[in-house]
């Protein structure tokens, strides 16, 4: 049901919205979803709407999807929000329509929070929504906010399964199968908050319990009784789990006094309200057989008590990791800052061939919150000077074609390089005849606006570079501090793309806070993400500490291995080995061969490792 409000205008827009989008749906069946995603983003753009139009579930994550999940934003400042069910050509469309004021507050409640996380922008949204929802994003992302999550899925489900317990008492079975069924899931949560990637995806829960607790290093016999109870088979399997959270959910949404629309805590305080003194709960989940989906109830308390104590270990050890990363920050070891040519205001300029990289001094990264990233240091200890006058000297005596400028940090971040200065440096630029320009920056400061303005200055091609880390948050944001989480990525690509401007990312290999087998999947998954969103290249950098006391950690041998299972397609994959890194840590160790095979980017070819520490490749950190 609509609530009366200011959005009801919008209601009606967002309702013609959502028809001609799920029509391109329809049009567009064999379309690859991310193509997908891309012609229902030029369709928005079309259509000239001044509101955001986020889309979610599935298909915003770029995968196949058959209903659609549309959250449509009108540019107000109240707190509204109105939900409604349709089905547009037999196909369901669950249609949220908000404001801007909802978008600010609504990040704080679990659900919603994620939802927003997952959401891919579609078209052109004015600057102040599409600002709202970065915000919002970046606020449900900060890893105390999501510490707090946790903590609500244990304390929500503490309480549920408390309700479930009283209902069972009183011979209400089929409601207390529910609540148990909706507290164990809930009890879950935690730990795929620390070790997962998607809390609220009924499709991949059961892969996310198992890949969480595996990453969290919990035993295959506790996650297996979590799995028993939550698909009530014996082997364990996704797809009856998934029959019996859709058999909830229609109970659920046929209760008088539950409101799907609401946020989730105060949905519990409903269910838990309506199973107190009435039967309401249990005599709708019995007129939809509910009980038929629970062969095994008395697995329900014990897989309950292990999901609880999964998620406490979880959360634990996530908590000393994160403690571990943290302290390994290059702050804590005297480092100096590495130089090559030095001139007043660039602490590293390196002219070769038709290149010129200068690496300006503009008082460092101001997002500088990454474990592993020693360039904020560097940063602050160099003295910067007049950027502009500084690029173009270096510009006229080398008479560079190609134009790599970095700052130790994001050179597109108006808080490092005004957008005067960036201006004056694009012209100075294009008036030496530089052809090609590549920039550095965090993703949430690659706007549409920035993008454009690179983009038909006269370059013929401009590249920027963004440190991904990692696609998994639940490392790079969770423990490895990437300021930015993966939906601003995203954004940032899509902006990109559309101005064709090139993407390059980098990835970071082997910092010792997760496993090696931890990283193969991070390589795996993370390569695989920007292949299929056509990136064009992608950098693996091996991390190596620049504390002197730190164990060493894997090899590029087994960096070799790892990337030699991959295909990379048209996209250029290679590995950051220079001799002497501007970073300034130093190679990891690798034998000859090996280290051959990533400098050339042959990494299933020629020679085979030689398996010799004897001859490792000797550290050129400078
Ligand atoms: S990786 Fe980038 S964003 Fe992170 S601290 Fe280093 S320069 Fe800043
Ligand atoms: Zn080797």
């Amino acid at each position: 049901m609509m609530r009366p409000g200011s959005i009801d205008a919008s209601v009606s827009e967002a309702c013609r919205l959502a028809s001609s989008i799920a029509a391109a749906v329809q049009r567009s069946a064999a379309a690859s979803p991310i193509e997908l995603r891309n012609a229902l983003s030029r369709l928005v753009r079309g259509l000239h709407t001044s509101h955001l139009v986020l889309l979610f579930g599935s298909l915003g994550r770029g995968e196949r999807a058959r209903d659609l999940d549309l959250l449509v934003v009108a540019d107000e400042p109240e707190v509204e929000h109105a939900y409604q069910r349709l089905s547009i050509d037999a196909r369901q469309v669950d249609l949220n329509v908000a404001t801007r004021g909802w978008l600010g507050t609504v990040w704080e409640d679990p659900e919603w929070g994620y939802c927003l996380s997952e959401a891919y922008l579609l078209g052109h949204p004015p600057r102040a929504l599409e600002m709202a929802w970065e915000t919002a994003v970046l606020k449900y992302n900060q890893p105390r906010h999501r510490r707090r999550c946790a903590r609500s899925h244990v304390d929500l489900a503490g309480r549920l399964f408390e309700v479930s317990i009283a209902a069972s008492r009183s011979g209400q079975d089929a409601a207390a199968c529910l609540l148990a069924h909706e507290a164990l899931r809930l009890a879950s949560m935690p730990l795929i908050e620390c070790f997962g990637r998607r809390v609220y995806s009924h499709q991949s829960f059961f892969d996310e319990v198992r890949d969480s607790a595996r990453r969290a290093g919990i035993t295959g016999a506790a996650t297996r009784e979590v799995l028993r109870a939550l698909g009530q088979r014996d082997d364990p399997d996704p797809g009856s789990y998934v029959a019996i959270r859709r058999s909830i959910s229609t109970v659920m949404r046929g209760l008088h006094g539950y409101d799907v629309s609401l946020p989730r805590e105060r949905r519990i305080e409903a269910l838990i309200a309506l199973s107190h003194g009435t039967n309401v709960l249990d005599e709708a989940a019995k007129s939809a057989a509910l009980l038929d989906r629970f062969p095994c109830p008395e697995w329900l308390p014990a897989g309950y008590a292990q999901a609880v104590r999964i998620s406490s270990e979880a959360m634990e050890r996530h908590e000393r990791l994160a403690r571990l990363a943290s302290s390994s920050r290059p702050r804590d070891h005297h480092l100096e800052t590495p130089v090559r040519s030095s001139t007043p205001g660039a602490r590293w300029v390196d002219a070769s061939g038709d290149r010129l990289k200068i690496i300006l001094a503009t008082s460092g990264c101001q997002t500088p919150t990454c474990v592993f990233c020693t360039l904020p240091l560097y940063g602050r200890q160099t003295e910067p000077a007049a950027s502009v006058a500084v690029v173009g000297r270096l510009v006229r005596e080398h008479r560079p074609r190609r134009l790599s400028l970095y700052n130790d940090g994001s050179l597109l971040n108006p808080a490092e390089l005004s957008p005067k200065q960036l201006r004056e440096i694009v012209e100075l630029a294009i008036s030496s005849e530089v052809r090609v320009l590549d920039v550095e920056t965090v993703p949430r400061f690659v706007t549409r606006d920035r993008i454009a303005d690179l983009a038909t200055a006269g370059f013929e091609s401009v590249s920027v570079a963004m440190g991904l880390q990692t696609s998994e948050d639940w490392l790079a944001v969770g423990l490895l501090g990437r300021p930015d989480p993966l939906a601003i990525f995203e954004r940032a690509l899509s902006v990109l793309r559309e101005c064709q401007v090139s993407a390059r990312l980098y990835l970071l290999w082997g910092h010792g806070v997760v496993s090696t087998a931890d990283w193969e999947g991070s390589l795996r998954s993370s390569l695989a993400w920007a292949s299929a969103r056509a990136v064009e290249r992608v950098t693996i950098c091996p991390y190596v500490s620049p504390a002197a006391d730190t164990p060493p950690g894997p090899t590029l041998c087994e960096l070799r291995r790892q990337l030699a299972a991959f295909s990379p397609g048209d996209m250029v994959v290679d590995v950051s080995l220079a001799e002497t890194p501007s970073c300034g840590v130093a190679n990891l160790p690798g034998c000859i061969p090996c280290a051959t095979a990533l400098r050339s980017g042959q990494y299933s070819r020629g020679p085979a490792c030689a398996k010799t520490p004897a001859s490792c490749l000797p550290s050129t950190g400078a």
